[in-house]
């Protein structure tokens, strides 16, 4: 069921319900209050009867009749009777129409005094009378003919009435519910033309300030999301295979260049070095990519153990120095923690080693001294990492985009690279729940800080 439709009937519903019971509420009052007046109707002309029949002497039984058959306020089929002491009956208004009260019923009345009901549809009422010693019972009876049809008129008014506005309340409800849900429907037909060819459209934000047009709001922005994370993602398959290419076309070219003519043993050997060279260069690069894919990998996959901080930052230290001798790599433990649960942390320990041999690469690679300082420190609940050099530098401006695939900053050309460090350990950073950040300064050097949870 839709929710237009849904709308309508909750409101259809709700508003029925106040209706019915409004209605039904003047409905029964009315009723009540019809039969109540008739009631004291017929007590008024019980009394009236009695007190000219027992108090006024000029008026006998015969007298009595005809004023009650000529009276102006004769009710519709009305009869009036009255029991002596010894529930004989002294007076009936009419002959013709017999009112069957049996012995039972007078000592009822007489025993409760004031009695109500209904016989054949009449109302009938009964009450005792007292002159002197003598106890009289009168029972009065009538058609209320006009109360009732005044009450089945307004019953059928009412009736008609909750029809009509259920009638109303439904078309109504439709109208506006469509009305308010129309923004949503108009999103809605928006966002199903929103596809990978046109991640530039953006919903109709509308005024701005109500929930729909917040919802607007945020899908517009989660689509900016979505189209940078798109167009990152083309921006690495162009630059992925623009790496790849230019060390092979070199590659080509050298190869091409030597095979053309006879060349002497020494040219042989210094085209097969610059040709090593390029392949190595290649070979770096597929291994970044293959870090980097492992490190996008889901979290799930990635087996996580505890890992004694230190002794993979040791590790890192003398793999960097084995593979260059002309670097050196300092490690300053600020002060030693007094449990060693501070130096533990959950982790892949191949991707901590690739994380911190990278910081340490960079900031040998950067720095005209070759020389990286790590420094560890430890917080409640996390181990600080500070990886510092008295490098190059890195621009203001460029220090949140060098986290970003194959980004290079301008002054870093002329150093042997391809962009993809950074990007791995921010990864990798992210999938141990840590924070990574560059505070640098251009000329002065650059100190990266590592935050990782600690165990
Ligand atoms: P690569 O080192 O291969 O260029 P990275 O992803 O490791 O790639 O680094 C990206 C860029 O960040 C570098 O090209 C350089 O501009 C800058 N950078 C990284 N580390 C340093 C550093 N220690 N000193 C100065 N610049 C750095």
């Amino acid at each position: 069921m839709s929710i237009r439709t849904r709308l309508t009937w909750q409101f259809t519903i709700i508003v029925t319900s106040i209706l019915v019971l409004f209605f039904a509420f003047i409905y029964f009052f009315y009723a009540d209050f019809r039969k109540e007046e008739y009631y004291s109707r017929l007590n008024t002309k019980a009394l009236t009867t009695a007190r000219l029949l027992i108090e006024v002497q000029e008026i006998d039984h015969d007298l009595l009749k005809i004023i009650d058959k000529n009276a102006v306020n004769v009710l519709h089929n009305e009869k009036v009777v009255i029991y002596d002491q010894n529930n004989s009956l002294i007076y009936s208004s009419t002959d013709d129409r017999e009112l069957h009260i049996d012995t039972s019923t007078i000592q009822k009345i007489r025993k409760q005094g004031r009695v109500e009901w209904v016989h054949q549809m009449n109302e009938t009422l009964g009450i005792t009378y007292d002159e002197g010693n003598t106890h009289y019972v009168i029972i009065a009876s009538a058609f209320d003919v006009y109360g009732r049809r005044k009450v089945v008129n307004l019953r059928f008014i009412l009736v008609a009435c909750t029809l009509l506005g259920i009638a109303i309340t439904f078309i109504a409800g439709r109208l506006f519910a469509g009305q308010a849900l129309r923004p949503i429907a108009n999103i809605n037909q928006q966002v199903s033309g929103i596809g990978g060819d046109n991640l530039d459209s953006r919903v109709d934000e509308g005024d701005a300030k109500d929930e729909i047009a917040q919802l607007a709001i945020n899908f517009n922005k989660m689509l900016n999301r979505i189209a940078s994370a798109f167009a990152l993602q083309k921006n690495f398959v162009h630059n992925a295979s623009h790496e790849l290419r230019t060390p092979l076309a070199a590659m080509i070219s050298q190869l091409q260049v030597g095979l053309a003519k006879e060349r002497t043993e020494e040219e042989y050997k210094n085209l097969l070095n610059s040709v090593l060279e390029d392949a190595e260069r290649m070979k770096g690069l597929s291994n970044g990519l293959l870090e980097l894919a492992q490190a996008e990998a889901d979290k799930m996959g990635i087996r996580m153990q505890p890992v004694r901080i230190d002794e993979v930052l040791f590790s890192s230290q003398r793999d960097v120095l084995k593979a260059n001798k002309e670097r050196s790599v300092e490690l300053a433990f600020s002060e030693l923690p007094d449990q060693e649960e501070a130096l533990i942390v959950m982790a892949n320990e191949g991707m901590l080693r690739t994380l911190f041999i990278n910081l340490i690469d960079n900031a040998c690679k950067f720095s005209p001294d070759s020389k990286a300082v790590v420094s560890i420190a430890f917080a409640n609940t996390k181990v600080l990492l500070s990886f510092n050099d008295n490098g190059i530098g890195i621009p203001a401006e460029e220090q949140d985009k060098i986290f970003m695939p194959f980004y290079r900053s301008d002054n870093a050309r002329q150093f042997r690279g391809h962009g993809l460090g950074l990007s791995i350990c921010k990864r990798i950073v992210k999938l141990h729940g840590g924070e990574i950040h560059v505070k640098s300064e251009p000329g002065a050097g650059s100190t990266f800080e590592v935050e990782l949870p600690n165990t």
